[in-house]
């Protein structure tokens, strides 16, 4: 593969990067590899990319162009869909579930050695804080680790016999065939991996494509995935635009698809694979509300309020961006949300003290910007935040708007209502616990929620009321063995845990006396 050092210059025809300043100057200490790259991984080594366009990968915290990669053409995906047609074809497939197994828990150690190119990498590509990008490479093990548990799940015989006698059936689960994987750019390191681990286990090959504004640290998960010995054409990865994505889709050579990302891409997916009538999972947006119930323990609250409602800066899918507390304590909550928020740094994502970093990028940034004028001009009130960032040390062209707390949100607000993916947290007032309920399932989403409270039988009640694929009771975090997926608008079908892998395969009943 090619790689060149940080310093070099960005494509033809642009300025050589100049890093200057004290933040900057940190930067340009790291020596992160596969800056400028020609190449995509194809039948298992990297191959000189087909076409000659090329796409840049810009550092959200700076402006600053950092990088590119091959604009991917229907060439790379013919070529890479065919390796993974002939690997599946070959022995992958074949494979005892345990023999996959031993695979994924190699990747996983693998993946462990590159933990820090992986998240310095992660950090440039999308701004996400090195305090989350940090995690990537161990949580991303944990998933191959996990999956790598369910191998017994797909070895154990399944025979079942007619009810009224007669006869057997014995009851194959076959991996599905070739998978199209596409992810976006929040979380571009778990978002894959949580589709590449069960589709491998299951024993199917696939097709990556990561979204265009983070196309470099996948790399480092297939560079893992080669040192573990993978056979060859089980894992391919292109890069490119949104319309590679859909030529991907779209692929006669491809049998399932499962796809993370926006709800109006999610829908046109949607839209191919029923004319075509090819499984897809499909993770989509979100708009999740925090219940805070009258005996909500607040400083407790406070602990993992970042965490649950404003994770990577706003830039994730279930956070809970509604905060709906009750009428006599809603100062108390606003006071509480506004302090915790504001008391968050936000800077140079490298630095390990940064709490907010930038948008990933620069329409996120203009999109944020316009929902927090929405906000102020459908009368909310801004009780800290509001307005873009203006940050020094070399960070003045990058892309941050101020973390945004929201008072005096109506339902009706734009800001209530639609995914913003940004760091903004609306409070509303309810007025009852059906009241709260009500509101939480005002929403075309269903995707994440939360109930504060310290009665849990109390808590868990009005979760179980809560129109949603999944919710915390006093704190949020996914858990690899539990169903994650969205209702309504927010998706289908379901990643993680033993009905995340049943996504990749294909039952065969073989009846017999
Ligand atoms: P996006 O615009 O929908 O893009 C997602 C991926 O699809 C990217 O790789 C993109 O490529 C590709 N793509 C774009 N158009 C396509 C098409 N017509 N056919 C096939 N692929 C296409 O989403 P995003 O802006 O990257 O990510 C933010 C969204 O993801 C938010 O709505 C968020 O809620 C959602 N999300 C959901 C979950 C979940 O698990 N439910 C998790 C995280 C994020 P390009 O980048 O090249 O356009
Ligand atoms: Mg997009």
């Amino acid at each position: 593969m090619t790689t060149t050092p940080q310093t070099a210059p960005a494509t033809p025809g642009q300025a050589p990067s100049s890093f200057s300043g004290p933040a900057i100057d940190a930067r340009a200490a790291l020596s992160l590899p596969y800056t400028h790259v020609d190449d995509v991984f194809i039948d298992g080594a990297w191959t000189t990319a087909a076409g000659t366009g090329r796409n840049d990968v810009t550092d959200p915290a700076t402006g600053q162009v950092w990088g590119s990669v091959p604009d991917g053409t229907a060439e790379d995906l013919d070529a890479a869909v065919a390796a993974a047609r002939r690997a599946f074809d070959g022995d992958w497939a074949r494979l005892a579930p345990s023999e996959r197994a031993g695979y994924l828990l190699r990747i996983a150690d693998e993946v462990e050695k590159r933990a820090t190119e992986l998240s310095l990498t992660n950090t440039r590509e999308n701004g996400s804080p090195v305090s989350e990008s940090s995690g990537a490479a161990a949580n991303a093990a944990g998933i191959f680790r996990y999956f790598a548990s369910l191998a017994d799940y797909l070895e154990r015989e399944d025979v079942r016999p007619f009810p009224r006698g007669g006869g057997e059936s014995v009851v194959r689960r076959d991996p599905v065939g070739v998978c199209a994987l596409i992810a976006p750019w929040n979380f571009p390191i778990n978002l894959m991996v949580i589709k590449l681990a069960p589709a491998l286990l299951a024993g199917c090959t696939v097709v990556m494509k990561p979204a265009s504004p983070t196309p470099l640290s996948f790399r480092i998960i297939v560079d893992a995935v080669a040192a573990a010995g993978v056979p060859a054409g089980v894992v391919n990865l292109v890069t490119g635009s949104g319309r590679l994505g859909d030529a991907l889709v779209r692929h006669p050579g491809v049998d399932k698809v499962a796809f993370t990302g926006s709800t109006p891409v999610g829908r046109k997916i949607a839209a191919a694979c029923g004319e075509l009538l090819r499984p897809v999972t499909l993770e989509l947006g979100g708009k999740s509300s925090a219940v805070v119930l009258p005996d909500a323990d607040l400083d407790a609250m406070s602990q993992v309020l970042v965490r649950s409602c404003m994770r990577n800066t706003g830039q994730t899918c279930y956070i809970s961006t509604r905060i709906l507390a009750p009428a006599g304590r809603y100062d108390e909550v606003v006071d509480m949300v506004t302090a915790t928020i504001a008391a968050g740094r936000q800077g140079d994502p490298l630095d390990p003290a940064t709490v907010f970093g930038p948008a990933a990028t620069a329409s996120q940034y203009r999109t944020v910007l316009e929902y927090v004028e929405s906000g102020l001009a459908e009368g909310a009130r801004a009780t800290t935040g509001g307005r873009a960032a203006r940050l020094g040390g070399g960070l003045e062209h990058g892309y941050f708007v101020e973390p945004t707390v929201f008072a005096d949100v109506t339902p009706d607000m734009r800001i209530s209502r639609e995914e913003i993916f940004g760091p903004v947290i609306s409070v509303l007032k309810y007025s009852g616990v059906d009241d709260a309920v009500a509101l939480a399932n005002n929403t075309e989403f269903g995707l994440g929620g939360l109930v504060f409270g310290k009665d849990e039988d109390a808590a868990l009640a009005v979760a179980d009321r809560m129109d949603t694929g999944s919710v915390g009771i006093n704190f949020f975090a996914s858990n690899h063995s539990a169903p994650f997926g969205g209702r309504h608008d927010s998706g289908l079908g379901t990643e993680y845990g033993i009905e995340g892998l049943n996504a990749y395969l294909s039952y065969k009943s073989i009846h017999r006396r």
